[in-house]
């Protein structure tokens, strides 16, 4: 039976983890995104003793999504902010313990894995890598200079700072168009620079986005810089095919060019491809046995809320078989 709301203990200390429950777990699942939770909930409910640590923000990149709209059984849409917290409501209601601390470092000591937070070692018996990933840089200039001065990775964010300005963003995937799209309800305008000829985000989103008065797309164009005096002011636009650069006027600017895994922790641990993605098999197993990942963090074709929660399932299944062996 899992537990009511008021029956759910929060230890939101280190310590008092650690007292309650000691330094050993069977599950460590390191990062609280959609695959993270969903680990966690599967995991509490096979009632292995598991530990969940999050660095930062629960949910992950999904909860800077201010609406998902094809997360099933949510028709109504809902803020990538409430999954989250729903996710970890549930997880907690399934016996998962939840900690927000930096894991340092990990280690595979065979049977045991250690791993280091706030300068305490504890272990596990399966460790659950669901790290995630963070926005990708265009790494031109101006850029850092003017991050959180008009320079954003974030809509949801920074997007009420921009009621009737006017704006840009640049991308042609889901992100970059879905968050074009939120966008419009404050920008006066919105120009879309693309690098192609043509969106990648799914055919729906790219349709609203074209048919959408506020927002102009700016095909095979690149960004060369970002210029301001104390704050972006005008970007530098390039056009790929013409080689024609202009500047248009722009009171901001959001980046939604892809994402990098967030592997750094466990670069010479596990597996990954050229671009740090995490290789498993089918089963969200690593090189590494006791060692699973799941959600963005894999080397995997679809990065989805759905995709990283049934990551995180697959995987609590099968560290629930590898400890039971
Ligand atoms: P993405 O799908 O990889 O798209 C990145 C976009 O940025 C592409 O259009 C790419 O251009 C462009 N780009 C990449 N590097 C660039 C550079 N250096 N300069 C200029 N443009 C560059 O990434 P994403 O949109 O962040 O999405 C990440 C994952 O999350 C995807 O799997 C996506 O489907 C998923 N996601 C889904 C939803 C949803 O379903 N509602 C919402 C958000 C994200 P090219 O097209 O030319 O490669």
């Amino acid at each position: 039976m899992s537990k009511t709301l008021e029956e759910v203990k929060v230890l939101p200390k280190l310590e008092a983890i650690i007292t309650e429950q000691g330094p050993s777990f069977d599950v460590i699942i390191i990062g609280g995104g959609p695959a993270g939770m969903a680990a966690a909930i599967y995991s509490g409910r096979s009632r292995l003793k598991t530990l969940l640590i999050e660095k930062a923000l629960v949910g992950g990149q999904a909860s800077t999504t201010f609406e998902v709209e094809n997360y099933p059984g949510f028709p109504e849409a809902l803020s990538g902010m409430d999954l989250a917290q729903r996710f970890e409501i549930q997880a907690r209601k399934n016996g998962a313990h939840i900690f927000y601390g930096d894991v340092t470092s990990v280690e595979d000591k065979g049977q045991k894995k250690i791993i280091e937070v706030e300068g305490r070692k504890l272990d596990c018996r399966a460790l659950i890598l669901a790290l995630g990933s963070e926005p990708k840089k265009l790494k031109v200039k101006g850029e850092a200079e003017f991050r959180g001065r008009g320079v954003s990775y974030c809509a949801t964010c920074d997007g009420p700072f921009y009621k009737d300005k006017n704006i840009s963003v640049v991308g042609g995937g889901n992100a970059a168009i879905e968050e074009a799209l939120f966008l419009t309800r404050f920008a006066r305008k919105i120009s879309v620079i693309h690098r192609r000829g043509q969106l990648r985000a799914d055919k729906i989103l790219a349709e609203r986005a074209v048919n959408d008065p506020k927002i102009f797309i700016l095909w095979d164009s690149t960004v060369d810089e970002i210029q301001g005096k104390t704050r972006v002011e005008k970007i530098v636009v390039r056009n790929l095919k013409t080689k024609k650069k202009s500047k248009i006027n722009s009171d901001g600017i959001f980046i939604y060019i892809g994402n990098h895994p967030n592997s750094e922790l466990v670069k010479g641990l596990v597996n990954t491809d050229e671009h740090g993605f995490i290789i498993t098999d089918d089963h969200m197993a690593t090189n590494v046995p006791g060692v699973f990942a799941a959600g963005d963090i894999r080397h995997k074709d679809l990065r989805q809320i759905i995709t990283a929660a049934a990551d995180g399932a697959l995987a609590a299944n099968s560290a629930l078989k590898y400890i039971e062996e």
